[in-house]
């Protein structure tokens, strides 16, 4: 017997602010892609929320930088203190919850996360259309970079590739298009990165799923691809944990 699908508010709540799964929704998940792509779903939106409205990423203090050092050194039991956690919208939800979750909330909350990810989406057809006005001639998107995305030689054990394009879009807004081939499925869920090698900091962009796949995410103005210079999709656990698994699936590093 298939076990009913899992509560859509939970699951929202669980991208929103980790709140953790219980054991029948975290077996659930495990073996339906449904439910999996849903909650993927929220998080993208939750990812896409926080790193676009942190203008903090410009100029982020150095406490923030050691902080994520620290969270991607090996063996390091530190939580992630992201440059880009912390957005508008979460914030809003939070302080929504601590008043102590008035009646409606769990109703209200798909609504908020739907709202946004119409934003989300709204935008993404934008790009893909070259712009937010009805110019009958929009500008095409400018590459600014891009990065063949191949296994690690020392990582996961994959056939499948990639290939992510660093685009200035019509609007002059940062984007990344990836394109990947043959994923197989993930043990979690795939999640996009651009990490600085430099710095070890990393911005998580969203999500992807498996197969193949063409996604455009947004990019928190001010990355630079020549600091942000690796791109690298993870295969993440359902766990809740914000943080990278360290499990990589595919990686590669964005040519100027
Ligand atoms: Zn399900």
């Amino acid at each position: 017997m298939p076990q009913q699908h899992c509560d859509p508010d939970v699951l929202a709540m669980a991208a929103v602010d980790g709140t953790d799964l219980s054991e029948a929704d975290r077996a659930h998940l495990a073996t339906c892609a449904q439910c999996a792509d849903d909650l993927a779903g929220f998080r993208s939106v939750v990812a896409v929320g926080r790193d676009s409205a942190d203008v903090a990423l410009v100029t982020p203090p150095p406490s923030v930088w050691e902080a994520v050092q620290a969270e991607i050194r090996p063996g390091s039991d530190a939580r992630e203190t992201s440059p880009t956690a912390g957005g508008a919208t979460v914030t809003s939800l939070d302080s929504r919850r601590e008043r102590g979750r008035p009646a409606g909330w769990t109703r209200w909350l798909p609504v908020g996360v739907a709202a946004a990810a119409g934003a989300v989406f709204g935008g993404l057809v934008m790009s893909a259309t070259g712009g937010s006005s009805p110019s009958p001639a929009p500008a095409a998107p400018q590459v600014v970079a891009q990065a063949q995305l191949a296994a690690l030689s020392d990582g996961v054990d994959t056939i499948g590739s990639g290939q992510a394009l660093f685009e200035k879009d019509a609007d002059g807004k940062d984007i990344l298009v990836l394109d990947t081939e043959n994923l197989e499925q993930a043990s979690g869920y795939y999640q996009v990165w651009l990490i600085n090698p430099d710095t070890s900091g990393l911005i998580s962009l969203g999500t992807v799923g498996s197969g193949a796949q063409e996604v455009t995410f947004p990019v928190p103005a001010g990355i630079d691809p020549k600091d942000f210079s690796v791109v690298d999709i993870s295969d993440e656990p359902l766990d809740g944990d914000p943080n990278h698994s360290k499990v990589s699936v595919l990686r590669g590093k964005l040519e100027v």
